[in-house]
Parts: C-alpha cells; sequence; structure tokens
C-alpha cells in the first residue's frame, strides 16, 4: 500500500476466485487499516496470462465464478500472489475399502465451518502441520505466533541442545517403553523443517492410551494429508503468442528466464 501511495495515478486491482479473503484471521484488520476491500474483486478466476512485449502490457482473462461472465483485465506490472497448492483439490490418497467407509470423510482444506463434532468419534489421519494444527485455539495460536522468533533464535543457536529438549518433551507424554527413537527423532534439525505445536500434549494422549496401531472406529475422518501442489495458479502464460513451457525456464533471483536446450 505505501508503494501505492507514493503512486497516486497508478491504480491496482487484487483479483481472487474465492468468495471472500482467506488467510489468518488477522487479514481484516489489515484490508480494513489500510482501505484495501473496495481494491478486491471476489469470484475472478484468472484463465490466462498473455504478456506482450511490443505494448510491455499484461492482459489477463479471467471468469466470474458466480456469473460466467469471461473478463478482461489488462496492467503493465502482474504481481503473482497465487500461492503454491492447488486450493479447489485437496490432497487424500486412495485407501483400500474407502468407499465401504459410511462416517464422514473431511479434508481439512474444504472444512465445514458448521461441522458439529461434539460427542462424535473423530480419527484424524497424518502427523504434520494439518494434523498437529486442525483445533488448535486462537488463543494458542497467538501466544505461538508471540514466542517463535524467540524459539527460532534458540533453534538457530543451539539446534542440538533443542532437538534433544524436544524429543525429551514428547518422550514425557509417552507411555514408558514406547519406541521414541524410531517413531519421533527426525533425521533434521528443528525449523530445517517445521516444528508443528501440539498444544497441551493432545495428540500424544491418543499413544498414552494404547488407541494407536489398532483397528479405529469414527464417524468422522479427517484427513490432514496435505496439498496438491500447482505452478501459478493453473493459469495459462503466454508470451508473445507462445504458450510458456515452465519446464523450459529458470528462476534466478526471483525472476524467470527461459533457456533454450
Ligand atoms: C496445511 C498448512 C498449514 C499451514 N500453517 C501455517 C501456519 O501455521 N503459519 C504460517 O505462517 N503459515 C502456514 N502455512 C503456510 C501459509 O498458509 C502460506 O505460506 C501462505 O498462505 C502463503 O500465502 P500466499 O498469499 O502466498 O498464498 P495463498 O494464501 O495460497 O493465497 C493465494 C490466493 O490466490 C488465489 N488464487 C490462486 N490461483 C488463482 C487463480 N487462477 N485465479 C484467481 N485467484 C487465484 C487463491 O484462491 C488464494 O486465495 C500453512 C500452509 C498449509 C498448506
Amino acid at each position: 500500500m505505501e508503494t501505492f501511495k507514493k503512486l497516486p495515478d497508478t491504480s491496482f486491482v487484487v483479483l481472487e476466485f474465492q468468495s471472500t479473503f482467506g488467510g489468518t484471521a488477522y487479514m481484516q484488520e489489515v484490508i480494513d487499516d489500510n482501505g484495501i476491500a473496495k481494491h478486491v474483486r471476489y469470484n475472478q478466476h484468472i484463465d490466462t496470462a498473455s504478456w506482450d512485449s511490443k505494448e510491455s502490457k499484461w492482459t489477463l482473462e479471467a471468469h466470474d465464478l458466480k456469473t460466467g461472465e469471461k473478463k478482461i483485465f489488462s496492467g503493465n506490472f502482474l504481481w503473482m500472489c497465487q500461492g503454491y497448492y492447488r486450493h479447489t483439490k485437496a490432497y487424500t490418497p486412495e485407501w483400500p475399502g474407502m468407499s465401504d467407509y459410511k462416517g464422514l470423510l473431511i479434508h481439512p482444506q474444504h472444512w465445514p465451518t458448521d461441522l458439529d463434532y461434539a460427542g462424535k468419534e473423530v480419527i484424524v489421519i497424518g502427523s504434520g502441520a494439518t494434523a498437529a494444527t486442525t483445533w488448535i485455539h486462537e488463543i494458542v495460536r497467538r501466544k505461538i505466533a508471540h514466542d517463535q522468533p524467540a524459539f527460532t533464535k534458540i533453534c538457530i543457536e543451539s539446534p542440538e541442545q533443542v532437538k534433544k529438549d524436544l524429543i525429551a518433551g514428547v518422550a514425557a507424554h509417552l507411555p514408558e517403553g514406547f519406541h521414541v527413537e524410531k517413531n519421533f527423532t527426525p533425521s533434521y534439525r528443528p525449523w530445517q523443517q517445521r516444528v508443528a505445536f501440539i498444544p497441551d500434549g493432545d495428540l500424544f494422549k491418543s499413544f498414552a492410551d494404547g488407541r494407536s496401531g489398532k483397528e479405529l472406529k469414527g464417524d468422522i475422518i479427517a484427513s490432514a494429508t496435505g496439498f496438491n501442489l500447482v505452478m501459478f495458479g493453473d493459469i495459462v502464460f503466454t508470451v508473445d503468442g507462445e504458450v510458456v513451457d515452465w519446464h523450459k525456464t529458470i528462476t534466478y533471483r526471483s525472476v524467470f528466464t527461459r533457456y533454450d536446450e
């Protein structure tokens, strides 16, 4: 926004195919404080992006997901903020017998906001970022965000000590004789891959009460199995009429350049 304040004659638009903003709980505040809402157009799916070298201009073809109307946008500068995963289709593996399951199978990426899971048996598949934080409370989320810089610093300064402490913390939540070395000892240092925070160690309670590794019955299965990676929001890019083949490009300092074999 600061950039645009310095360029009063410049107009900009933010195009988003979802019907509202996503992201974190603080996003509404950021939008309000900076007066961004009037620049955002929701339900706009970008299908193609074409660069014209002679005109130094991008032309985007979009369609309105509500009305189906085709729209054209053009500009000199295209800032891609499409993220790295397919928002419309989460990654769910095929499990044998899946079609026989009569309960609810939900991927957190498409979590129904009105889901009532009170008193239900819920099984979470996965052990990574989504699974660990599926039911994390907002207050806990804020505390983690607040403490994170200090924790990251100590991970960089004393990785081996932090690794030892984390594993000891996990072991303390697990039953006697649980194979911590085999199941909970990563080959990498803390923050070389992300550290998942498990408030109150609730994930470990299911190991401690012996439910792990057996047949589990559940009314709801939350498949926290990850996402599908996608390049540039599935948008077809062309440069002077030629479709860009990303396999034939390299990126250097955030700039894509074509190379010819
Ligand atoms: C399971 C999971 C857990 C995570 N947990 C955390 C966490 O706890 N803390 C943290 O800091 N980060 C977390 N992240 C990472 C964080 O979500 C991303 O780094 C962040 O969302 C990236 O922001 P972005 O704006 O680049 O992309 P996104 O948030 O992905 O936004 C991209 C937007 O572009 C839109 N879009 C895409 N293609 C098109 C198109 N063709 N036309 C129109 N619109 C389009 C999408 O609808 C989307 O709204 C997590 C990620 C995942 C997957």
